[in-house]
């Protein structure tokens, strides 16, 4: 049986056009960038030209990106980076409570070393309201970190509307743009950003490469030290396939991003009608509208998540219960509870991301599937008579 990958969002193929394009960065350009010869300056030729590739894809200048190892790296020099340069000025952060254990996890960090953190509330739809971010801030404030886009619920953050809230309060300002950059508009001018993190895998690059940007001005310190790579904010030899890769996937998603969205929204809206009308008890999780257009996550009553996800891999389809770095545990996933879901209906997720190969074809597949296998699951759950 062909399989279904619908786990985008986790991680995508690598476009065969990436892989080219790296190819020749293994054997025939390996030049280290740091050195004279003309070897190593074709090398870093070649960074610079991926630079202004990413750069260009989110309004943003060159110098103003630096290259890291994925979106992790970002989250963690945007967020640490910020928080020990500032810290004479004061030692408060504001973030979500949905955001990426990226970001999550390096504020629990940054907590026991002393500085103190806000998690907003956020509405059943995963939003955040600007009013609050306005409360929240005071004169120790330092840094909001609030979320382009959501990877397990698909929804949009008003990020606009923050960042007007954080230059007034001249506050510095990061978004994770992991899920968004290159599959919808992101222009960090527009979004009044001074810091923006970005991943590879997640538009079709290679894993283990990601992009900061960090605005001119931005004062953060280095989380890596040595050599005096990428003007000094990030020190070790550069990935030059990585980053060649990265430049690739973003011209490519720059080339089509208008279109796949509108294409993506379509089969996204149809696969979630289609299962709202075939399966009782289910419910969308996250905004109905400002979503990801690749985003579907529902919550299907007396249904374990995981039940459902063996049982549609049984069938050659992949989905995820929540984001990838969770769904290996049993926690009920952070961001659903946050919206106010119990721990129950949190269980019963199930995530379906689309993308570049995702057919209609494939969706009926899943139309046809998924109410079947729910419907087996749920003949034998004891949630099922405990609910009823
Ligand atoms: N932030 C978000 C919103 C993500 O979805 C992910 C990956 O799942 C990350 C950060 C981490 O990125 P990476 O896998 O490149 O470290």
């Amino acid at each position: 049986m062909k399989r279904i990958y619908l786990d985008y969002a986790a991680t995508t193929p690598t476009h065969p056009e990436v892989v080219k394009a790296m190819a020749a960065y293994f054997t025939g350009a390996f030049g280290n960038p740091s050195t004279l010869y003309s070897y190593g300056q074709e090398a870093k030729g070649v960074i610079e030209e991926a630079r202004v590739k990413v750069a260009s894809l989110i309004g943003a200048q060159d110098e103003e990106i630096v290259f890291t190892s994925g979106g992790t790296e970002a989250d963690n020099f945007a967020l640490k980076g910020v928080a020990y340069a500032n810290e004479k000025r004061g030692n408060h952060i504001i973030t979500s409570p949905i955001e990426h254990h990226a970001v999550i996890e390096t504020c629990k960090f940054l907590e026991r070393k002393g500085f103190r953190v806000t998690y907003l509330p956020v509405d059943r739809y995963g939003l955040v309201d600007p009013a609050d971010v306005r409360r929240a801030i005071t004169d120790k404030t330092i840094l909001i970190s609030v979320m382009h886009a959501s990877n397990e619920i698909g929804t949009i953050e008003p990020i606009t509307e923050i960042g007007k809230i954080a230059k007034e309060a001249e506050i510095y300002f990061h978004t994770d743009a992991v899920q968004t950059a290159g599959h919808i508009p992101v222009d960090v001018n527009e979004l009044g950003v001074d810091l923006l993190s970005l991943s590879a895998h997640k538009i079709y690059g290679p894993k283990g490469m990601g992009a900061l940007y960090i605005r001119k001005g931005t004062k953060l310190v280095a989380l890596m030290h040595g050599g005096e790579q990428e003007r000094r904010r990030r020190a070790g030899t550069e990935n030059i396939p990585g980053i060649v890769g990265l430049g690739k996937a973003m011209e490519l998603a720059q080339q089509e991003i208008g279109k796949e969205a509108v294409r993506l929204t379509y089969l996204r809206d149809q696969l979630i009608k289609g299962l709202l009308e075939r399966i009782d008890h289910i419910h969308l999780n996250g905004h109905p509208r400002m979503r990801l257009p690749n985003n579907v996550n529902m919550s299907v009553d007396f249904v374990e998540g995981e039940s459902m996800v063996l049982n549609l891999d049984l069938e050659s389809i992949c989905g995820s219960t929540g984001s990838a770095c969770s769904s290996s545990s049993l926690e009920p996933s952070h961001v659903l509870l946050a919206t106010g879901l119990s721990p129950e209906q949190a269980h019963g997720s199930l995530r379906l991301t689309l993308g570049k190969w995702t057919t209609e074809e494939e969706i009926s597949r899943v139309l046809e599937a998924l109410p079947r296998i729910v419907a087996k699951l749920r003949a034998m759950s004891p949630l099922l008579k405990a609910g009823k």
